[in-house]
């Protein structure tokens, strides 16, 4: 994978220009011009909704391929997600599938439910002797960590401070691998078997990190069909599984409020909309028993993410039933903690910049309002932008013109044409 090329991209050939990613885009990171969807990379937070809602199927998440992936490195371990195992029909002993991803090229596997126990115990340690103020907002989504600095960055202070499970496992299965082999830990490649595309952000601009120890992120749909047939050979499996049914729950929506804040108020939330409505509400303190706050933007967790194969709601049900099954684990040193934390913290990234001063940021404001008191205010999309108040935001840019607005257009033309106003 290129990583220079960000993680949603279009293919033009598809695209009909129909506006629908416009609308539904969070961050209003998408504009139609010349009949095509063109992505605002910087304000774009990776939450798939475009993938998903897009009719022609025109934009596309930009992952590893699993071949590549598989060659990059003398030894790779596969990074493996809970809800991996919730993609198979009747498959309960994580055993099978650990030890068919072997079989498939990899050389070693590490269970990211590990890494999710590891820090369920690290908060629960550190909300218990008082080292981090609540409310907590969970950080293991890297799409919520971009929303949150993007439209709520007064929430920034909230977020739990530990790296996510995919980044921790990342960190620790290399510290593994390099012990277990003698390599050195370059020649050790860690490859994130993924549900969605926000983890292929994470690996190339990690926010709370200078690199992330991820190698390659590969997309679950592209592993499943090759996986599938490879379980179906397991007759043996080897004992490879490290997790607790308390990591496994964290593949669906409120797994990780109930492994770390079992006994203490939480919120878990998923689904893009009502996230964006949770945090508004958030933000005006209107919760005030609310201690943590988990949030997922796909439908019931990363069982819903974009690059999974499996209705979520089946997903969902088939991870419960793989928790309930008694699986048998390897023996296995702890997570060393001193590789949990962040290295750095987060700044805001505002999806509009105002510019440098204080004065500058009033002037702009000022010139966006008077733009906007131009337009009749209907929101219909026609120009390309999600809102009126979107296109004057490009006209003050200077990424628009006002002639892009029909309605304005219609007005000039009569004016030209009749000499007179349009009625609208
Ligand atoms: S939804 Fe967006 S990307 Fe898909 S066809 Fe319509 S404008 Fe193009
Ligand atoms: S992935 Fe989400 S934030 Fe990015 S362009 Fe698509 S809808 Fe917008």
């Amino acid at each position: 994978m290129d990583k220079t090329l960000h993680p949603v991209t279009l293919d033009r050939d598809l695209c009909t220009g129909c506006t629908t990613c416009v609308k539904r885009c969070p961050t209003e990171a998408i504009r139609v011009r010349n009949k095509h969807a063109i992505i605002l990379h910087d304000r774009c937070i990776v939450c798939s909704e475009c993938i998903r809602l897009c009719p022609a199927h025109a934009k596309k998440a930009q992952v590893d391929k699993l071949a590549d992936a598989l060659a990059a490195h003398p030894y790779t371990v596969a990074l493996v997600p809970p809800v991996l195992y919730a993609q198979f029909s009747g498959l309960r002993d994580r055993n099978i599938a650990l030890t068919a991803l072997l079989q498939l090229g990899f050389h070693a596997v590490f269970e990211v439910a590990e890494a999710a126990e590891a820090i369920s115990a690290a908060t629960q340690e550190a909300y218990q002797s008082g080292a981090l103020d609540t409310p907590l907002i969970s950080s293991s989504c890297p799409t919520v960590r971009r929303i949150i600095r993007a439209r709520f960055p007064s929430l920034l202070s909230s977020l739990l401070p530990f790296h996510s499970p995919m980044e921790l496992a990342a960190r620790a299965a290399r510290q593994r691998a390099a012990e277990a082999t003698g390599l050195p830990p370059g020649d050790i490649g860690c490859v994130y078997l993924s549900p969605c595309p926000a983890a292929a952000a994470e690996m190339c601009d990690p926010l709370c990190c200078d690199s992330s120890a991820v190698s390659a992120v590969v997309s679950i749909a592209e592993l499943y069909p090759r996986l599938l047939t490879q379980i179906k050979k397991v007759t043996q499996p080897q004992i490879l599984a490290t997790a607790s049914p308390r990591g496994i729950g964290w593949g669906v929506s409120g797994g990780e409020s109930r492994a770390s804040f079992e006994h203490v108020a939480y919120l878990a939330g998923d689904g893009m909309e009502n996230i964006l409505q949770t945090l508004e509400n958030v933000e005006n303190q209107q919760f005030s028993t609310v201690k943590f706050y988990e949030f997922s933007p796909c439908t019931a967790g990363c069982a819903g993410g974009a690059l999974t194969v499996e209705n979520p709601f089946i997903a969902r049900t088939r991870l419960s039933r793989i928790m309930a099954h008694p699986t048998e684990l390897a023996p296995h040193a702890p997570i060393d903690p001193a590789l949990l934390r962040w290295e750095r913290h987060m700044a805001p990234a505002p999806v509009l910049r105002l510019g440098g001063s204080i004065a500058d940021a009033m002037a702009k404001l000022r010139r966006i309002q008077e733009q906007e008191n131009r337009f009749i205010g209907m929101d219909c999309g026609a120009c390309g932008a999600p809102s009126c108040h979107a296109l004057a935001e490009d006209i003050v840019e200077g990424m628009a013109n006002e002639d892009q607005c029909i309605f304005l257009m219609r007005e000039k033309l009569q004016k030209r044409l009749y000499g007179r106003q349009s009625d609208l």
